[in-house]
């Protein structure tokens, strides 16, 4: 989901003193309790577009926590690498890195909390963890939740269900098509659990080697493009953001899409254009929800593993609702979605309780 508002409660733009570096954190959102969102690093053109990416993901991780149920706002850390070094983030520079990084996440001093997110790993969180204890997903062996594409799964797989629910009620999915786009950490496990269901599916990566998982599953192997347009009941986008476009959502031949790539739309007026072709949309924000619902169950409200996934399985009922809201309303489901974390934020409704 593009982000609505640049509301930023707190940036903070630094120079890191080891590393040279740019480190930006936002924290968007305070109002329900500490702001969450992982620690981006990438190279960027400029630290600008840096600026620009960490308020959009920040605003749009409020979103995400508030739609969770959970207490809390909504924050990033983007470390913008200059594109036209190539230096080698490994090693000593890494740990020098990571350092600055852990400096500046303390100064936030709890009201934002961080976590893995695109070239950021577990293992970073514990070298993270070192200097501030605000962070979420060390390894397991280190006292945390560790990788969050497993409950990330979950969340889809009930959000799957939620959505043939709605869609087909009383069908079995055995009976339905899927087609998977990216078997990366996350979608490997919901073909997994689609397969084991017995449904019929589609998958497709840009990675020869994911082409073994088809065979095992006895899955439809097609490219990329071919899986966004299969005639199938449901897309299940697994691999990057923007592949809803006015011009793809023209080409689509499936009555529903949900999947945990995060801002699968363009824009979101691509919502409206989802809406009028027939086509039933979860919002990515609701469904990719899993990761964080667990770490936050587990590592800040003291759950078991088991106690954190049925937490995590709230995701389904939450977007049963949501789409049920959109239907009795007329509404897009983005805007339905929009509508609870206003709701959230004003403290018209409550989250899930805290343990
Ligand atoms: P991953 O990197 O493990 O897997 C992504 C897979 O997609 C890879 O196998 C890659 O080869 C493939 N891929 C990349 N570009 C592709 C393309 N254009 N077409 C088809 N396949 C392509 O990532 P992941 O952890 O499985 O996450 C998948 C998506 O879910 C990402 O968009 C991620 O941002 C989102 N997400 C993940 C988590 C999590 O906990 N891992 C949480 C929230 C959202």
């Amino acid at each position: 989901m593009s982000a609505a508002r640049i509301t930023a409660e707190r940036v903070r733009i630094d120079r890191g003193p080891r590393s040279g570096q740019t480190i930006i954190v936002s924290a968007d959102s305070t109002r329900l309790g500490p702001a969450l969102g992982g620690c981006r690093i990438k190279s960027y053109p400029s630290w600008r577009e840096g600026l620009d990416d960490v308020l959009r993901l920040s605003a749009a991780m409020t979103e995400k926590a508030a739609l969770a149920g959970l207490d809390h706002g909504g924050g990033k850390t983007v470390v913008a690498l200059d594109d036209t070094s190539s230096a080698d983030w490994t090693g000593p520079r890494r740990a020098d890195l990571l350092d600055d990084i852990a400096d500046v996440v303390e100064t936030f001093d709890g009201t934002y909390i961080t976590g893995p997110d695109i070239g950021t790993s577990p293992q970073d969180m514990a070298r993270l963890h070192s200097r501030t204890r605000h962070v979420l997903c060390r390894p397991e062996a280190e006292g945390g939740s560790g990788d969050s594409s497993v409950p990330t799964a979950l969340g889809v797989t009930a959000s799957l269900e939620a959505v043939c629910a709605h869609r087909w009620p009383g069908t079995d999915l055995s009976t339905l098509s899927f087609s998977v786009i990216g078997l990366g950490h996350v979608g490997a496990v919901v073909g997994d659990w689609l397969a084991a269901r017995g449904a019929a599916l589609t998958v497709a990566d840009i990675d020869p080697g994911r082409r073994d998982l088809a065979e095992r599953w006895g899955a439809r192997w097609v490219t990329p493009d071919q899986a966004l347009r299969a005639e199938v009941d449901v897309v299940v986008p697994c691999a990057v953001g923007g592949i809803l476009t006015p011009a793809s959502v023209g080409g689509l031949h499936c009555h529903a899409v949900a999947g945990a790539a995060n801002n699968q739309l363009d824009h979101d007026s691509t919502a409206a254009l989802l809406h009028d072709r027939g086509v039933l949309w979860a919002p990515d924000v609701i469904v990719s929800g899993g990761g964080i619902i667990a770490s936050v169950s587990r590592e800040l409200h003291g759950l078991t593993a088991a106690e954190a996934q049925e937490r995590v399985r709230g995701i389904g009922p939450r977007l049963t609702s949501v789409l049920a809201d959109a239907e009795r309303r007329g509404i897009t489901p983005l805007q339905a979605a929009r509508d609870l974390v206003d709701a959230r934020l004003e403290g018209r409704v409550n989250g899930t309780p805290a343990a």
